[in-house]
C-alpha cells in the first residue's frame, strides 16, 4: 500500500515546508541541548557519574534521543534523516562549497566505520562525551564543524553519504523496516526524458532538489541509502514515487550484498551492543570485565588510559578473535563449489543484524525507562550540578516507582524481542538467496555463530530479568 495516497501522510511529503520546518526547528533544539551541557562538569568521578543522568541536555541526547532515533529506524527507516538539521547545514555549505567529487576512500565505507570505531573508543570509552555534559556539547559541536568543513569540500551529501555514523547505523537497521522509498512505476521512469530526480542543474535546490545521495528512485533496491528526505517526490513531475508497507526485513531477501566497510561496521556494532547490554546487569558485566580488567591491572594501566585498552579489547580483540574462530571453522568445512569465505564473512555480517538491532532495541528501551525518575528534577535544575551534589551526599532520594513498575513488563518486552530477533534471523537463514548460496557445512558454521551471539543476550536477559 502506497502511504502517500493517505491524505495527510501524502500532503505532508508533498508540503514544500516539509522538512525545512522540522529541520529548523531540530536545529533549535540542537542548539539548546548543546548549550545545555557547555561548561557543565566537575573533576569528582562520583560527581560526573551522577551528571549523565541529572543534566537535561546529557540526559535527552543520550538517554531518550539516540534510543528513539535508534528505534524509529529499525521500525519506520531513516526517519531521523528527514529531519536532521546537520543535513540542512550541510546543504547550505555544499551551495557555496568547491562542490569536489568525493575520493574513492570516502565513497568506500571505510572512514565511516574508522569513525565510529574512534567515537566508540576515544569518545565514549576514554573522554566520556556520554557521561560528561560539557564533553557531549564539544562532540556535538565537532559533528557540525566536520558536515560543514567535509561539505564545503565536497559536492552533494558527502557527510550524510559517506562520514556520518548515525545515518549508515540507522541504514542499516532500516533493512527491517516495514517500510520502502522507492518509484511507483518503473515505465514511467523509464519513459521520463527529464529524469529531474536526478539531474544535477537540481542538486542546490532548496526544495524540489535532485537527490544528492547517488540514487536513482527506479533503480533503489534496498533502505540502506535512502534518507527519506522527500525530495525526489516533489522533484518529479509525475509524482512517481511511493513510500509503502511492505513486510518486515524484506531487503534479507533480496539478495543484498553487504559492501565489506559495512561488514566491518557490524562487527563493531555488534560488540558495542554487547557491551551496552552486558554493562547493565553486575554479574554479566563482570565476566566481560574479567580480561581487560586483569590485563590492565596486571600492566598497571590505570585512569582514562585503562578505559582506553578494556575499549580495544572488547571492541576489537575479542570480535577479532571470534571473527577468527569462524573463518577457520568456514575454511575447514567449505569446498570450491561453495561460495568464497568472503562471501560467508559478509552473510554471517548479515545474518547478525537482527540480533544486534533487537540488542539495541532493548538497551533503549531498558535506559529510556530507568532514567524516568531523573526527569523532575533535570527539568528544576537544568545543569544538573546541585541534584547530582545532592545525590551523592544522600540528601536526595530518587523516587523510583514508575521505573519498578514498569520492570516486569520491560523483562517481557525484551524477552520478546530477543525472540523475534532469533526467528527472524532463522527465517533469513532458511529463506534468502544469499544464504543458499553456501554450502551445508559453511551454512552449519554461520548458524552457529549466529545462534553463539544470541545467546550471550540469550543468557544474559533471561538470567538477569527471570533468574
Ligand atoms: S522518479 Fe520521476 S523524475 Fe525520476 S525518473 Fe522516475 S518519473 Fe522521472
Ligand atoms: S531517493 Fe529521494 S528521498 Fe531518498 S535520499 Fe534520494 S532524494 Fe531523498
Amino acid at each position: 500500500m502506497n502511504l502517500l495516497k493517505i491524505k495527510y501522510i501524502g500532503g505532508l511529503f508533498r508540503a514544500s515546508w516539509f522538512p525545512l520546518v522540522p529541520q529548523m526547528v531540530m536545529l533549535i533544539v540542537f542548539i539548546l541541548l548543546v548549550a545545555g551541557g557547555l561548561g557543565v562538569t566537575a573533576s569528582d568521578p562520583d560527581l560526573i557519574y551522577r551528571l549523565r543522568y541529572t543534566n537535561l541536555a546529557n540526559l535527552i541526547v543520550w538517554s531518550y534521543w539516540w534510543p528513539l532515533i535508534i528505534i524509529a529506524a529499525i521500525f519506520l527507516g531513516r526517519l531521523w534523516c528527514t529531519v536532521c538539521p546537520v543535513e540542512l547545514i550541510t546543504y547550505y555549505a555544499g551551495k557555496i562549497g568547491l562542490k569536489r567529487q568525493a575520493p574513492h576512500i570516502l565513497k568506500s565505507g571505510w572512514i565511516v566505520t574508522i569513525f565510529y570505531t574512534l567515537i566508540w573508543i576515544v569518545g565514549v570509552h576514554t573522554l566520556a562525551v556520554n557521561r560528561v555534559p560539557h564533553q557531549m556539547a564539544l562532540y556535538m559541536l565537532m559533528l557540525i564543524i566536520l558536515a560543514i568543513d567535509i561539505s564545503l569540500i565536497f559536492q552533494n551529501r558527502a557527510f550524510c553519504s559517506y562520514i556520518c555514523p548515525v545515518g549508515h547505523l540507522l541504514g542499516l537497521y532500516a533493512l527491517m523496516s516495514p517500510f520502502e522509498w522507492r518509484a511507483d512505476d518503473q515505465s514511467i521512469c523509464s519513459n521520463c526524458k527529464t529524469k529531474d530526480c536526478v539531474v544535477k542543474k537540481n542538486h542546490y535546490r532548496l526544495i524540489s532538489r535532485s537527490c544528492t545521495s547517488n540514487l536513482y528512485p527506479a533503480a533503489i533496491k534496498d533502505n540502506r541509502d535512502c534518507l527519506l528526505c522527500t525530495q525526489c517526490l516533489k522533484a518529479c513531475p509525475y509524482k512517481n514515487i511511493r513510500f509503502s508497507a511492505r513486510r518486515p526485513f524484506a531487503d534479507f531477501f533480496t539478495g543484498i550484498d553487504l559492501r565489506p566497510a559495512e561488514v566491518g561496521f557490524i562487527l563493531l556494532v555488534s560488540s558495542f551492543v554487547v557491551f551496552e547490554i552486558l554493562s547493565e546487569w553486575i554479574v554479566s558485566l563482570d565476566i566481560l570485565m574479567w580480561a581487560p580488567d586483569h590485563f590492565t591491572s596486571a600492566l598497571g594501566i590505570t585512569g582514562s588510559m585503562a578505559n582506553f585498552v578494556s575499549a580495544i579489547i572488547m571492541f576489537i580483540v575479542f570480535p577479532a578473535l571470534a571473527l577468527l574462530v569462524l573463518i577457520v571453522l568456514a575454511q575447514l568445512v567449505s569446498d570450491e563449489k561453495g561460495a568464497p569465505l568472503g562471501a560467508a564473512i559478509r552473510t554471517f555480517a548479515l545474518l547478525l543484524l537482527p540480533t544486534v538491532a533487537g540488542a539495541h532495541i532493548i538497551k533503549s528501551i531498558l535506559k529510556m525507562s530507568s532514567q524516568i525518575p531523573f526527569w523532575r528534577h533535570a527539568l528544576s535544575d537544568t545543569n544538573g550540578i546541585e541534584t547530582a551534589q545532592r545525590i551523592a551526599a544522600g540528601t536526595l532520594e530518587l523516587n523510583k516507582s514508575a521505573s519498578d513498575a514498569l520492570y516486569p513488563a520491560i523483562s517481557l518486552i525484551a524477552a520478546a524481542i530477543l525472540l523475534i530477533a532469533l526467528a527472524a534471523t532463522m527465517q533469513i537463514f532458511c529463506k534468502s538467496v544469499v544464504v543458499q548460496k553456501h554450502t551445508g557445512g559453511v551454512k552449519f558454521v554461520l548458524l552457529l555463530g549466529v545462534l553463539a551471539y544470541w545467546s550471550i543476550f540469550g543468557l544474559t536477559i533471561f538470567n538477569w530479568r527471570f533468574g
